[in-house]
Order: C-alpha cells, then structure tokens, then sequence
C-alpha cells in the first residue's frame, strides 16, 4: 500500500473487538474502533487524522442539522482467502462523493485523501473486516456542513468522516417491492442524483407505508407522470424480458448512479448480454409480467450486491415472479462480482485495490 500522506493516528486505548459477535451482526449497528476525519477551513483540508470512533461535538446550530448539506458513501472491503483487505471500486465512490459535493455547494474532497485515508483506516482495523463469503466490512464516508451559522447559506466549514461497521450477508432472501405512483422521490432539476442525506429522509415516509403494506421496498417512478421506473430504495434495478436486460438511464439527474449498476452493465456488455439503458413503463413491466415475459427482476447495490425480486405490486395487483432459473443472468453475474469482491475470480478490469 502506498503511504504518501502523513496521516497522524492516535489509537483506542481498548480495543472493542474482543465484544464482538461475528456470527451475530446487524447491518450498522457494530462499528470499528477507529475513524478517519479530516476537517475543511480556509478553503483546503486540513487536520488529517485517524483517532478512536467516538461521539463528535456539535453546535446547536450546526448548519448540516438544519439545513441538510450532508452527503455519504457506501462502500465495502472483503477478505480473501490470504487473509487480504480488498476494495471494490473505491475510486468510483471517491468520484460520485464528488459529484454529490458539487451539487449540495460543497467543496470536493481529492481523491488522494479520501482513498488515503480509507486504506490507512483498513490497515489499522484490519482485524475488524469479517472473513468468509458474504460477510464484509462496510464502510460509510460521509461529508457535513460545520458553519454554527442558522442562516440560510452554503457553509464554509465541513467535516469529512469514515468509519466501518462489520457486517454479514444483506438481503439474503429475495425481496418484494410496490410500484409507487403517488410519492415522488426525485424529481428533474432535483437532488435524486446526488447522494445526500435529505432524499434519504424523504423516502422513509412512503416507504414506511410500503412496509405496512408486507413489502421490502418500493420501486420508485418519476415524478411528472409515475408511468416510468426508476430505482428502489438503496438499490437500482434491472429486468430481464425475453433475454434482454433493461435498466433505467442516468442522464436525467433523477436516479442514483450505481457503482454496481455499472459495473453489473459492464459484465453484461462484456458477455454479450443484449442490453437497454432506458426507462421501461409501468405498463411495460405489467404487461411483461401478465404475458410472463418477465423472466427475472433484480436490484443492483453495495449493501447486497444482487437482490432478486419475489414480489412486484403493480396498480395494486401483486405478481409472483417465477423461481429464479439456474441459468438466470443475475445469479451468474452475483457469482462473478463476488468471485471478484472475494479475491476468487482474477479482476480484469482494475475494479480492486
Ligand atoms: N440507488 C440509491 C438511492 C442508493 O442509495 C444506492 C446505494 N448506494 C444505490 C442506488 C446503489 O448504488 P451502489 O451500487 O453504488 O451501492
């Protein structure tokens, strides 16, 4: 690992792995001993540094609490079978973090100190990256305003914060999810491409209905018309009809970005896998499922890599989608990506550190 940065570290003086239930973990709860934290004054960043995972100081009149500049990552390291530390695409979520930064007016973080700062994080809490498939250590960047300032302006301060949490298998079983046509979760000219802590708060009112409801998830539509699908909760999502795999654009500015959305797009373009990236109707996907064209629907994220869909509720009609063949394009592209994430199946493409 390259060292460039001089990154002071003040260790815990007790470790909390020796707490820990590694058989037992809920996603986010257990969090590792050590976090990195650089701060922005001045217009640069400052104050590098790694120090025990603890509670911060904040004013009550913290800008980021108010009005909501804050935005985060998700990320995640596997251990191979050497015993080695590995990250999937960090440089992909070193860039959207910017991207989300731009559009919430704030400052970039270079790309240095935010994968110097990670790998520095990994190797001293190395023994908190679980071993074994499926589990991972699951890391969250993130990034908010400072200014004690309640007036309503980008602030001039910011933090930029990562800690891990070790965490096994998410999503293991697939999941079932409702077609949203009343609640808006991004709009054109909005923040949905952004990855800020706001359109998080905003889904969890309909998708707390959803919950009620007996489903996973929702599928969200756009906001003008709720004829097209766009995403889901934390995860993008694909169809297969008749052997094609469709899954909605990014250039309208409504839709997250996947880091495994692209990447799933690339293994299938590199098989051959005939390929759309367009929005496909509600009334597409109903009639595919009627007519059982549909052959399979799944959601592409970090925190579970592939999830199948079970379950679709479309105008208020539930449809059961077929058991997943074994020649199902998303098992095979869950095996690959894993084979690679697991240090198991040679990365061709740069995608490890
Ligand atoms: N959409 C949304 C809204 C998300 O929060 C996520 C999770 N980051 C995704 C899609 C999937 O993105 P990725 O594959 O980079 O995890």
């Amino acid at each position: 690992m390259k060292t460039s940065l001089a990154i002071p570290v003040q260790k815990t003086s007790k470790s909390r792995l020796p707490e820990i239930d590694f058989s037992n973990l809920v996603f986010g709860k257990t969090i590792s001993d050590h976090m990195f934290v650089a701060d922005y004054k001045n217009g640069e960043w400052t104050d590098l540094r790694i120090e025990p995972y603890g509670v911060l100081d904040l004013h009550p009149a913290n800008a980021a609490l108010h009005y909501g500049q804050s935005i985060f990552e998700g990320m995640k390291a596997y251990k191979n079978e050497k015993g080695e530390i590995l990250v999937f695409r960090g440089d992909a979520n070193a860039q959207r973090m910017n991207e989300s930064a731009a559009r919430m007016c704030m400052p970039e973080i270079p790309e240095e100190i935010f994968m110097e700062g990670l790998l520095q994080l990994l190797d001293l809490d190395r023994n908190w990256v679980p071993s074994g498939k499926g589990s991972s250590l699951y890391i969250r960047p993130f990034m908010f305003a400072t200014d004690n300032y309640i007036g309503v302006k980008p602030s001039e301060t910011y933090k930029f914060i990562i800690f891990t949490c070790p965490v096994g298998a998410y999503y293991s079983k697939p999941v079932n999810v409702k077609v949203e046509t009343n609640f808006t979760r991004a709009t054109e000219g909005g923040t949905g491409a952004a990855k800020t802590a706001g359109n998080y708060a905003a889904s969890l009112y309909p998708a707390l209905q959803a919950q009620k409801a007996g489903y996973d998830q929702l599928l969200w539509t756009d906001g003008k018309s709720h004829s097209k699908i766009e995403e889901s909760g934390t995860m993008n999502v694909m169809f297969d009809i008749n052997g094609t795999l469709i899954t909605a654009p990014t250039h309208t500015g409504t839709i997250l970005k996947g880091i495994t959305r692209d990447s799933v797009i690339r293994l299938a373009k590199d098989w051959g896998m005939p390929l759309e990236e367009r929005f496909l109707t509600v009334a597409e996907l109903q009639e595919a499922l009627e007519k059982g064209t549909l052959r399979e629907a799944f959601g592409t994220g970090t925190a579970a890599t592939i999830a199948h869909i079970a379950k679709i509720n479309v105008n208020g009609m539930d449809y059961i989608l077929p058991e997943n063949p074994s020649d199902a394009f998303s098992t095979k592209v869950l095996n690959e990506l894993d084979g690679i994430k697991y240090g198991e199946i040679a990365d061709t493409r740069g995608w490890i550190v």
